[in-house]
């Protein structure tokens, strides 16, 4: 079993065992007291002697990345007080379950080793009442560190070791493959973490590779490391409980990816449906070669079973380019609009490439107008991705596009590639179409007070349906327009849980619950 740890950067004994407190009833296993500038030994040992949670002391110093600045001596007699433990009346008594100590301490004097062999279990150690654990640790905050195998080693041969721990920042994704590996050799009980927004993926995964525990934040301005999650995240948005060794990996790959609504939208899928997946961010710098890097890396990786994402800016092209490179197959219309938005692998291990952009697009479209778009009126706003997604939808069709962008020339060269005609988007006669979709990003958070479409009063027979791909806000003001000139209207949410529940049935092979979706998304937008 995987523990979750909360640390608890200790400055007063009541307000700590408040805190760990809460974490025990929001579900963590253990606490680490961070005793770091909390240095008086009997408070120490009161704090852990009435803990609500099992708990881990650390006193970590300063030269590791810590706050404690106690001369050496003074640091291992106070975690030596730790491990000697007291009752209320001072009597030896409740030790921690864990003392951490850092390798490179551990390994600076037979005096260090001696005085904290005393105190944990250990093979020699003669009491039989000592239970503490020791956790020799060891922390890079800048970097992969070369010599690790060797940091490894020394702490697997250690004898007064229970737990290796070792952290470092991720340089990419890459590097939570390297975390898996060294949980994987079970050299003994292992905490391998990656810090950085690139090493989520080894904090949350620490349970599907039999990690001994991974460390989550009561909040998002408690975390005692970067990029740890709080333990609200790991446990609801993560699926924490739901995890075990064959849980297949999804994500959303981009640049930036940090507030993305895929991760809260799949992983409520997946929960809704009892599919045995997780979904997470996976951020993966521009260029084409960190893409291929990294995608191939997790593949090959067998136990991660890593099945498929969502492709976002600015990968969407990368993503063609990568699956017809690895001979894979890839949708007609993803190659013509030149742009994919889902990677799958399938059961055979070959890999697909999609757009499901272009088919949500079409999809909510053909509920209001009918299934047949042939000869349509469509207005397309603007030239970018999500343009070439609607125009080459809607072409394909048959219907009648004209592509309106504030750059004609964008809107030429578009018009050109699919049989469309071209206009700058101040020439936008509104009433003269069937379907107005807006494809810019006008209208988006923050600028929510712009819009691309000016309604005229005067009375018309025929009015178009208008078509929000922006989701962010829900009710833009092109659409608060609209309805109010008496359109029907189609908003941004609707093509997102589209594009979504495809990508979900693509991968799952079940319906995707498309109700689910949308209450996550709506609840986003308030
Ligand atoms: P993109 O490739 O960067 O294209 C942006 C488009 O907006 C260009 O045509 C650009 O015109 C135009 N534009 C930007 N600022 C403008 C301004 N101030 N005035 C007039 N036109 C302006 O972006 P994209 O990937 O296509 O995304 C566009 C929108 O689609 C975004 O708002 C996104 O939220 C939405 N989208 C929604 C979904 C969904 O699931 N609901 C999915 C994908 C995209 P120029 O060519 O003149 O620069």
């Amino acid at each position: 079993m995987t523990l979750i740890a909360v640390p608890i950067s200790v400055d007063d004994t009541a307000t700590a065992h408040a805190l760990a407190a809460q974490a025990a009833e929001h579900g963590a296993d253990l606490v680490e007291y961070r005793i770091d500038t909390f240095t008086d030994p009997a408070a120490v040992q009161q704090l852990v002697a009435a803990s609500p949670l099992p708990c881990l002391v650390t006193a970590r110093a300063a030269w590791e990345g810590g706050h404690c600045d106690l001369d050496e001596t003074d640091r291992i007699s106070l975690l030596e007080h730790a491990g000697l433990g007291s009752d209320s009346d001072g009597q030896a008594g409740i030790t921690p379950a864990y003392l951490d100590l850092e390798l490179a301490a551990y390994q600076k004097s037979a005096n260090i080793r001696q005085k904290i062999g005393l105190v944990v279990d250990h093979p020699d150690q003669p009491r039989p009442d000592v239970s503490t654990g020791l956790i020799l640790s060891t922390h890079d905050f800048d970097t992969f560190p070369n010599d690790l195998d060797r940091r490894v080693l020394a702490m697997a041969d250690a004898p007064a070791c229970r737990v290796i721990k070792a952290a470092w920042r991720a340089r990419s994704l890459r590097d939570n493959i390297d975390a898996f590996e060294l949980i994987a050799q079970r050299l003994k009980p292992t905490i391998a973490l990656c810090m950085g927004e690139a090493g989520l993926p080894s904090r949350v995964l620490a349970k599907k590779f039999g990690a001994h525990l991974t460390f989550a934040a009561l909040d998002a301005d408690s975390t005692s490391a970067p990029g740890q999650p709080t333990l609200d995240e790991l446990k609801n948005l993560y699926r924490w409980d739901a995890i075990t060794p064959d849980t297949r990996v999804y994500g959303v790959i981009g640049w930036p990816v940090g507030h993305s609504a895929s991760p809260a939208f799949h992983n409520a899928g997946f929960t809704a449906t009892g599919y045995d997946g997780v979904y997470l961010p996976m951020l993966i710098p521009p260029e084409y070669e960190h893409f291929k890097a990294t995608v191939i890396r997790w593949l090959d990786h067998a136990p991660l079973h890593f099945c498929g994402a969502s492709v976002t800016i600015p990968h969407k092209q990368n993503l063609l380019r990568f699956v017809e490179e690895q001979g894979g197959e890839i949708e007609p219309l993803a190659a013509a609009i030149g742009a994919a938005n889902t990677l799958s692998r399938r059961p055979d291990g070959s890999l697909y490439a999609g757009n499901t952009d272009y088919a949500a697009i079409l999809g909510a479209t053909r509920e209001k107008l009918g299934d047949d778009l042939s000869h349509k009126t469509i207005a397309v706003l603007g030239a970018g991705g999500a343009a070439r997604a609607a125009v080459a939808g809607f072409a394909a069709q048959g219907a009648n596009v004209t592509v309106f962008n504030r750059t004609v020339a964008k809107a030429q060269a578009l018009a050109d590639e699919f049989g469309a005609t071209a206009k700058p988007l101040d020439d936008l006669a509104p009433f003269d179409f069937a379907l107005i979709i807006n494809c810019t990003s006008l209208g988006m958070h923050p600028h929510v007070d712009a819009t691309p479409v000016v309604f005229e009063d005067a009375p018309h027979a025929h009015r178009p349906t208008v078509f929000d791909t922006v989701y962010n806000p829900k009710e833009t003001k092109l659409l608060r327009e609209a309805a109010a000139a008496g359109c029907e209207t189609i908003n941004g949410l609707e093509m997102f849980v589209r594009q979504g529940a495809a990508q979900y049935a693509l991968w799952t092979g079940h319906e995707p619950p498309v109700d689910v979706f949308r209450a996550v998304l709506e609840a986003r937008a308030k």
